[in-house]
């Protein structure tokens, strides 16, 4: 039986290899770089999809944030509050423009705590990083009215939230300025390093076009500092090749995280995420399927035996436990007990239904199930 990789980038070539190779060509043979027509397009194309006003395709994920946060003029000194359950790269952004990561708890469904945020701001607070994780919606709605009763800005960290959806209203799309990612594995991919900011505002569109281009406005005239984090015209053709497949590669996500759901739910041993539903109030894209497992250890190296890669997220480190220094610690005891079961299972457009089903009887022979039999077939 083939093996079952964490995420399966060949395969990635393989499913896309016959738009994305023309698509390469073409822009190579019209030696189209750098800030060219395929880079506008696409910013239109995906500020469309977020139902936004602007997008401004940046370097990468973490530039993005880093932007956004210069733009809303978080200054250093400042505290700016942020799930310890994040990636790096939003602390990294946080330190960079010199100010403090003040990191919080995560709640039951691994979005960061409302009450976590409002129990640490001070006086310093001057900004909130929501991140919609594994492709589902923080509160938003709850964080923006903490927000604007406190008067802090927010930037939705929304590397991992394309698609998701609160109360039918697009995560990436609820205050001033949200970023985006298109590192290889995010839901919406490239073939390198991609991001972008997302905005309603004319005002900090423009200034997130000069900073990612040495402070020059739409005339090629520097009139501001800046600096160089363009997203590359090569990749911005390739991610317009993407984009209107989208929708459907979220459809697909959501079928896997249907099979695994119902071939799942009947285990102790396991803390699943929401499922997909129509009705709830959250949509989510299924960036990942992060689960919460007894054993884990054991489970893993049980998976691998049998063909099939699994991830730590982050590595198995949250934020707060790489011991570096100038971060300011909230309480994470929740954070602190699901890392020490939490793992991801594979998630993306490009596995196929039977090896979802694959890896959920994998597991469940682990615990010592049976083998999953579908309530139609019972
Ligand atoms: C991927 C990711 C980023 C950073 O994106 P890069 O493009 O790799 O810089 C930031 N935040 C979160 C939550 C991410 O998952």
């Amino acid at each position: 039986m083939k093996n079952i990789p964490f995420y399966d980038y060949e395969r990635m070539y393989q499913t896309e290899e016959l738009y994305v190779s023309e698509v390469i060509n073409d822009v190579l043979r019209r030696s189209d770089f750098i800030l060219r027509d395929d880079l506008s397009k696409f910013e239109i194309g995906m500020a469309a999809y977020l139902d936004a006003k602007y997008a401004i395709g940046v370097g990468n994920g973490t530039d993005a944030i880093w932007l956004a946060l210069l733009v809303v003029g978080v200054k250093p000194g400042d505290e700016v509050i942020l799930p310890s359950h994040t990636y790096i790269a939003t602390a990294d952004a946080v330190k960079f423009v010199g100010a403090t990561p003040v990191l919080v708890d995560c709640d039951t469904d691994h979005s960061i705590s409302v009450a976590a945020i409002e129990a640490a701001i001070t006086k310093r607070t001057s900004a909130v990083i929501p991140v919609n994780l594994n492709g589902r919606a923080c509160r938003l709605e709850e964080i923006f009215k903490l927000a604007a009763k406190h008067d802090l800005k927010v930037v939705e960290d929304n590397a991992q939230g394309l698609g998701a959806k609160l109360n039918g209203r697009s995560a990436g799309n609820f205050g001033d300025l949200s970023t985006l990612s298109f590192y290889p594995a995010k839901i919406l991919g490239c073939y390198g390093d991609g991001g972008a900011v997302i905005t309603n505002s004319q005002e900090m569109s423009d200034r997130v076009f000069e900073l990612r281009n040495h402070g020059r406005d739409a005339s090629g005239e520097v009139v501001s500092w800046g600096f160089n984090s363009r997203l590359d015209n090569l990749q911005a053709a390739i991610l317009n090749s993407k984009l209107p497949r989208l929708m459907e590669n979220i459809r697909q996500r959501r079928e896997i995280a249907k099979i695994y759901i119902s071939g799942l739910a009947d285990l102790n041993e396991l803390d699943l995420p929401a499922g997909p539903s129509e009705t709830s109030e959250y949509f989510d894209s299924f960036q990942n399927f992060e689960i919460v497992a007894e054993k884990r250890d054991e489970l893993r190296e049980s998976m691998k035996k049998n063909g099939v890669g699994t991830i730590l997220p982050w590595a198995g480190k949250a934020v707060h436990q790489f011991g570096l220094p100038g971060i300011k610690i909230m309480d994470v005891s929740y954070t602190e007990a699901i890392f020490k079961g939490i793992m991801l299972l594979p998630m993306n457009q490009y596995l196929d239904e039977s090896e979802a089903r694959r890896i959920v009887d994998v597991i469940r022979e682990f615990y010592g199930y049976p083998k999953f039999i579908p309530k139609i077939l019972k």
